[in-house]
């Protein structure tokens, strides 16, 4: 393994990264333990607070890819037969290097997605808890041996490693939706290719290094950055060597990998977009409401796939829970993400803004009252002001799509059953929230809803240690927990008569 910023990788460096943010980030392609430049040039990685180029990575073409599969194909066997213990070690160290600079890839995040330091932070810690998780599940890969019905022989079930795995993240969570992945992978004997969104390349490529510091064998991982995703993963999953795909992204491309997949029968874990409802009852502890609906929502400044995207709350309650959410959503300062007191960092880019933008402005043109924010400020920088819709119109088109922003669309519901069927009217069933004091009422509403997760009288149900994903359109499989290990397994069966 060479070291980042190495010799063999000065032709690419154009800028000195630790300037960046204190950490040694490489810029090149890894493969086969080597980092190197993309055939297909460079690209480069904007800081959506100031619009500016941070630095450049190396742009991989479909023949890095190729490249890279062929690494992770050779270094499959071996890793396969690593014990268990021993890749459960070394996920180990990597989760003691990634604690230990968590504030330097927080500061790295900040820089190149535009998140407020304290989400930075507390996804730097979080990412790394992955590592842990899975550096303890290694040891737990289990099978099973039965008798046969028929008394005539025994049925013995193992799990062995799926194999060469593509491993495709997003950029709202550029570490923890890698490791959430790389964990798991690892642990099972996977062998993987990262390819991260070309909005975060960089904090993907210090998780790699950090792998690589950890004594992750070279070829194991791999990693690559690109600005031409399409035909780059096209021609990772048309190689008959790939035998798994984890995406991570929106339900769009996640519709169209899995169409592509089918070509090769590829085995597919799907985490994909979400719409989710935050329920709020009459029997609601309000101030607990606000307080939640706050994480729900503002984690992440609204990007994220578990953000609450429509507020359904009892007509008894709207007007005191609407008043309390407005002042704390006006109270939040937006600014860089690196600033100190930032609660609300920038949009990732442009494109993001224009879309919450012009759903804030179809929602009021339909009716929807603006309570407070309802625009972008007039600044440098992808920023929207934290927004509170009130009395949004059933049918609204911010009610169908993920928001993806600082929006809090409220829409006033009159009856549990009006509540739960607006709730699951969606193609989405990612994450459900509610709040009621009323246990029975909690764990009805729980099962009705239509979802993977459902965090009850709580705004956040991430956990390394619990099976997160979704139904419908919003996935297939889990990540996190025991699940998200055996979901880079494949059972085999041996009959056995002895
Ligand atoms: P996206 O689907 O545009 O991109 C996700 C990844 O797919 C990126 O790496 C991107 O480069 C790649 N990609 C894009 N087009 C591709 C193509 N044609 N072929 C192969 N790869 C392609 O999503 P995004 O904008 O980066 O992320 C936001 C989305 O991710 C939201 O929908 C959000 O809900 C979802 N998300 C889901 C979860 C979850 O766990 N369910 C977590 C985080 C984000």
């Amino acid at each position: 393994m060479i070291a980042p910023g190495s010799a063999l990788q000065e032709d690419i460096v154009t800028a000195d990264l630790t300037t960046l943010a204190g950490i040694e980030a490489p810029t090149g392609l890894l493969i086969g333990g080597q980092w190197s430049t993309g055939r297909a040039g460079t690209l480069p990685v904007i800081n959506p607070a100031t619009e500016d180029a941070l630095t450049e990575v190396a742009d991989a073409s479909p023949e890095d890819a190729i490249d890279a599969v062929g690494a992770a194909a050779q270094a499959l066997p071996a890793w396969a037969a690593t014990p268990p213990r021993e890749r459960g070690e070394i996920l180990r160290r990597a989760f003691e290097l990634m604690k230990q600079r968590s504030e330097q890839i927080a500061r790295l995040m900040v820089l190149e997605n535009g998140k407020a330091l304290k989400d930075a932070r507390s996804e730097a810690l979080y990412s790394a808890e992955f590592f842990r998780w899975y550096a303890e599940e290694a040891v737990r890969i289990d099978g099973s041996l039965t008798i046969a019905p028929s008394g005539a022989n025994r049925i013995m079930a193992i799990r062995q490693p799926v194999g060469v795995s593509v491993l495709i993240t997003p950029w709202n969570f550029p570490a923890a939706m890698a490791t959430r992945k790389i964990g798991p992978a690892l642990a099972a004997g996977c062998t993987v290719i990262l390819k991260p969104a070309k909005e975060t390349p960089l904090t993907a490529l210090a998780v790699a290094s950090i792998l690589a510091e950890a004594g992750v064998p070279d070829g194991v991982v791999n990693v690559l950055t690109t600005n031409k995703a399409g035909p780059l993963t096209q021609a990772m999953l048309a190689d008959p060597r790939v035998r798994k795909l984890s995406f991570t992204g929106s339900t769009e491309v996640g519709r169209l990998l899995l169409k592509q997949a089918a070509e090769t029968v590829t085995n597919c874990s799907m985490e994909l977009g979400g719409n989710a409802p935050f329920l709020v009852f009459d029997d609601a502890d309000l101030d607990a409401a606000v307080d939640g609906a706050m994480v729900a929502k503002m984690r992440n400044g609204g990007e994220a796939c578990t953000a609450a995207n429509r507020f359904y709350v009892h007509e008894r309650v709207a007007d005191e829970f609407a008043a309390k959410l407005t002042a704390r959503m006006a109270a939040l300062r937006v600014g860089p993400g690196l600033d100190d007191g930032t609660d609300l960092g920038p949009l990732v880019n442009s494109d993001t803004r224009s879309k919450v933008a012009s759903l804030v402005e179809t929602a009021t043109q339909d009716g929807a009252a603006v309570l407070t924010g309802g625009h972008a400020p007039d600044r440098l920088g992808y920023f929207y002001q934290p927004t509170v819709l009130d009395r949004v119109p059933a049918g609204a088109g911010i009610l169908a799509e993920e928001i993806f922003g600082p929006v809090a669309p409220i829409v006033r519901f009159a009856s549990q059953d009006e509540a739960i069927t607006l709730a699951n009217d969606t193609e989405y069933g990612l994450v459900s929230y509610l709040y009621s004091q009323d246990l029975r009422r909690c764990l009805q509403v729980a099962e009705a809803l239509e979802a993977g997760m459902i965090g009850v009288n709580r705004g956040v149900v991430s956990d390394p240690a619990a099976p997160f994903g979704g139904v419908k359109q919003s996935g297939l499989g889990r990540e996190g927990a025991h699940e998200g290990l055996v979901e880079f397994t494949e059972t085999k069966y041996i009959a056995v008569d002895w």
